[in-house]
């Protein structure tokens, strides 16, 4: 990391009647009226000047105060933050694809069509599940897509039901999915292994609950082993299994949710199917569902008749359209790409890698780091600061000085049944060299908390800003560079 204390504004760089672009003298007739068709913009006052060499160097200064997974490990628990393979950018970004307007005509868009009736059947395969919806934009719009699915269900049969029952160890979006879809949340305890507590389940699962909601593996990376006996319960009052699959990092090509009797569940491209979480650009969060969902998906569906594809929006039992057009194309590009390319076995393998990456790591930290839930874990695995916290050393503390290392902190503080958590999900993109590297570093960072506390307490050191005032920031946060002066 270059330490650069502070990069200034770029209004702060300019200087009156500086350029970038310098043309040589016009030598033919001035012509004033070219643009008169066209609405211009009037000057912008204040509008930085400035050389070409500045604004190159102050965007790539800007650029390099980011972390990326390019630069360096990126061990964000829950947000499968792995290397994505630049080919799948590149196949999504190719002309025929980008420069397909979503209303062209089905006659005009056959290719487009096939490839998202291809990658349907894929994901089928890959959850055992008999149908899937590609239009859902996100993890989150996937579950309120597949509550949908439930409530419709649920009508068809003469009541909503009132309930949805969430493990306390759910990621955060599924109550308020669950609550959005105007269901009331009953929270289900988890046991001393981290897992759905059956006895818990059996208590309050009843003829006015809707679904079970589990995300699985659920947020401590613990594979509910016992989903077949949950789903058993749920199903024997009438209810149906939602499992969140934003996680399915850790199952795909292994198991699959269909074969564990869950009846909808969402999946994240933008995570598990090359395409970054978080990366500021669009994501996509497909629903597979069993035979009986289907008559409720979103339209329009894509159906196959005599070789060609089109959209069927004849389809009066459907929950209607959640997303405008048929969802983000080319993210699904590059889903698509990345599994025809790994094949069966190579899914299988990153499944593997992933849960082979996840536990050398917390074998090798497992000393020194408490970890509250001692359950076998998969992809991801969850540490507390409990033992740091002896020397007034919090996760907070461990997250910033990881920074000085280089490194990307892990989730924090999540999930809420670990206190002062940390949340490690290194992926099966990092070799056994970056997976060293940040061992090395928490190593150290638990020595400096018994020998020098104060030292992480001040953390981070070297980078382009210290610890900030996270509170002040979110409540008075300083959007315009004339309100700092
Ligand atoms: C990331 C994640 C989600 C939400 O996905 P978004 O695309 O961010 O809305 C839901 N559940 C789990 C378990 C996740 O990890």
């Amino acid at each position: 990391m270059i330490n650069v204390i502070r990069e200034p504004l770029i209004f702060e760089i300019s200087s009156p009647g500086k350029t970038a672009i310098k043309l040589p003298e016009l030598d033919v007739p001035e012509k004033s009226d070219l643009l008169a068709e066209v609405p211009l913009r009037a000057d912008i006052e204040g509008f930085p000047e400035v050389s070409e060499t500045e604004v190159t160097r102050h965007f790539t200064r800007l650029s390099q105060m980011n972390y990326c997974v390019d630069f360096g490990f990126y061990p964000l628990g829950s947000c499968t933050m792995k290397y994505n393979p630049k080919i799948n950018e590149k196949i999504a970004g190719m002309d025929c694809y980008t420069n397909v307007h979503p209303l062209a005509s089905e006659k005009l868009t056959q290719g487009n069509l096939e490839l998202m009736k291809i990658l349907e059947n894929l994901l089928g395969e890959i959850t055992g599940l008999d149908a899937v919806s590609l239009q859902p934009a996100a993890g989150a719009h996937g579950e309120l897509t597949g509550m949908m699915l439930i409530r419709a269900h649920h009508l068809n049969n003469g009541h909503p039901r009132k309930y949805v029952l969430i493990p306390d160890s759910a990621h955060g979006t599924n109550p308020s999915s669950a609550h959005i879809c105007g269901y009331q949340v009953k929270e289900i305890k988890s046991n001393e292994r981290g897992t759905i507590s059956l006895e818990d389940l059996e208590k309050e699962m009843t003829e006015e609950v809707a679904a079970l909601m589990v995300t699985n593996p659920n947020t401590l990376g613990v594979f509910e082993s016992d989903i077949c006996q949950i789903a058993d319960l749920v199903h024997a009052k009438g209810g149906l299994v939602y499992m969140d699959g934003a996680n399915l990092n850790a199952l795909a090509g292994i198991t699959r949710p269909g074969d564990m009797k869950v009846d909808v569940m969402h999946l994240n491209l933008h995570k598990t199917f090359s395409t970054p979480h978080g990366g500021g650009g669009p994501g996509s969060g497909p629903v597979a569902v069993k035979k009986i969902l289907e008559p409720y998906l979103p339209v329009p569906v894509i159906e196959e008749k005599e070789g060609k594809y089109f959209f069927n929006y004849n389809r009066p039992k459907s929950i209607g359209k959640v997303k405008s057009f048929y969802g983000q194309f080319l993210v699904m590009l590059k889903a698509l790409s990345y599994i025809l390319a790994l094949g069966p076995e190579g899914l299988r393998e990153m499944a593997e890698v992933a849960v082979l990456n996840s536990n050398y790591l917390r074998r090798s930290l497992d000393s020194l780091y408490h970890l509250k839930y001692d359950s076998p874990t998969l992809h991801e695995c969850v540490f507390s600061d409990k033992y740091q916290q002896e020397f007034g050393v919090s996760n907070l503390d461990i997250s910033k000085r990881l920074l000085d290392y280089g490194l990307h902190p892990p989730t924090m503080s999540f999930p809420l049944i670990v206190h002062g958590a940390l949340m490690i999900e290194p992926t099966e993109t990092e070799s056994r060299r970056d997976l060293d590297l940040f061992i090395g570093a928490m190593k150290a960072i638990d020595r400096e908390a018994r020998e020098n506390p104060e030292l992480l307490k001040a953390a981070p050191h070297i980078t382009y800003v210290r610890r900030l005032d996270e509170v002040q920031a979110a409540r008075h946060p300083v959007l315009r560079w004339e309100e700092k002066k």
